[in-house]
């Protein structure tokens, strides 16, 4: 019954969808409670994923709901033409959580740096025509559209698309040698752009020598800072933003999923010496921090800013951390473990899929990235019976891949 169901799904899937996300899980969400997803045959998941890190308050904060069904209630969409108030709110709520700016509003990760791009480059060539490359680092990942996909460094993200933008340096990751080095060249660089963790590309997290070079380096020679916050920010890693973790201000943060909790949203934060080089007319979009959207972004950093919640999601990462070192200690599969707050991966000796299924099988949800490295994203809020929950599940599958495994090399 329960396998038929999916099977119909998956046909349709494929007559109808593109299939640019390869072959799906064989799973259709329908709902979820709490830190929990039901599937199409109303079978219960516990989420250390979020939706890749979007849903940051898992899928039953009341006063979330509250807020999106009341703003559904009196408006959705009105366009940029007028003023909008959610719009102002949430503006000043990222302000007041970040640093004095201006934000423009846009609908995802990738048109947020799109928008930094040029940001950087229309600012950069106000002081000197040549002056528009930026700097990005390898295995970094920061979208999909021509200019964020040109920032990407990764060659298999450009692979088939013709020319990228040019006007991208890449950069080794926490190579401060390499950094001082492309820095000669200095005059032609407007902006360096830099993930703390980089998310995508394996949970790197950056040496704070690194990050202290970059940045003192940067604010010396006015090379403007973008901390793309899409993956760490809004509590992720137990601070509002990530760069919270590093004592710097950047001159811009970038941010998008875990903002609206689940509703598409994005957003770029610039200092006002920045900010007004959104002149009118060089940037817009026609959804852009509409009702729904802001006040969703509202609803988000209204609840992250409650007492003890930022506390609850740095307790919830000991524990994850504690109990990952526990089943490391017992294990030769887990080969390294990283990350900040509720932004957590750790390398496997095998590709990822394999966990991955055989967790979904066990009824969590797990995601992995950079081909081995398992990525745990519970929502923010999740509790720590479902945490412990989560965790059993996950040692005693690794725990038993240990034993078939010893017992496969028995046999050769
Ligand atoms: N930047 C980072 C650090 C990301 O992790 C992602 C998505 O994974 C993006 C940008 C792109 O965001 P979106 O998928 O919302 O366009």
């Amino acid at each position: 019954m329960g396998s038929s169901r999916i099977s119909k799904i998956i046909a349709n899937d494929r007559e109808y969808l593109c299939e640019n996300y390869g072959e799906r899980l064989p799973i259709a969400f329908t709902k979820g409670d709490g830190s929990y997803l039901f599937d199409q045959d109303n079978k219960k998941y516990i989420d250390f994923f979020s939706g890749i890190a979007v849903n940051s308050l898992g899928y039953s904060n009341p006063d979330y709901k509250k807020a999106l069904h009341g703003q559904i209630d009196k408006i959705i969409h009105s366009s940029n033409w007028f003023h909008n108030q959610e719009q102002i709110e949430a503006a000043k709520l990222i302000s007041e959580n970040s640093f004095p700016g201006k934000t423009l509003f846009v609908n995802s990760g990738t048109e947020a740096n799109e928008a930094a791009i040029k940001l950087v480059r229309k600012y950069g060539l106000s002081i000197s025509r040549k002056k528009f490359e930026i700097i990005t680092f390898k295995d970094s990942f920061h979208g999909r559209t021509f200019g964020s996909m040109s920032a990407t460094a990764q060659k298999k993200i450009h692979s088939g698309f013709g020319p990228i933008l040019p006007g991208f340096t890449y950069l080794p990751f926490n190579d401060i040698k390499a950094f001082k080095k492309a820095m000669k060249k200095d005059g032609k660089i407007a902006g360096v752009m830099i993930e703390l963790i980089q998310g995508e590309g394996g949970i790197n997290v950056a040496d704070p020598d690194f990050i202290k070079e970059i940045f003192e380096t940067c604010n010396k020679k006015g090379i403007v800072t973008i901390v793309d916050e899409v993956q760490t920010g809004i509590g992720r890693t137990g601070k509002v933003f990530a760069y919270e973790h590093y004592g710097i201000t950047p001159d811009i943060i970038t941010i998008a999923k875990g903002l609206g909790g689940g509703i598409p949203v994005g957003a770029i934060h610039s200092k006002n010496y920045l900010a007004q080089y959104f002149t009118p007319g060089s940037h817009g979009t026609t959804f852009g921090g509409n009702h729904l959207a802001t006040a969703a972004v509202a609803a988000v950093l209204k609840e992250i800013r409650k007492k003890s919640f930022l506390a609850k999601v740095n307790n919830s990462s000991e524990y994850i951390f504690k109990r990952l070192r526990d089943i490391k200690s017992k294990s030769k599969y887990i080969v390294g473990i990283r990350g900040l707050g509720l932004h957590i991966g750790f390398e496997i000796a095998e590709p990822g899929l394999e966990l991955v299924k055989e967790a979904l099988k066990h009824k969590l949800v797990i995601n992995f990235t950079a081909n081995n490295v398992i990525r745990i994203m519970p929502p923010l809020n999740i509790d720590i019976d479902s945490l412990k929950e989560g965790m059993d599940i996950l040692e005693k599958i690794i725990l038993e891949k240990n034993i078939r495994d010893e017992n496969t090399q028995d046999k050769d």
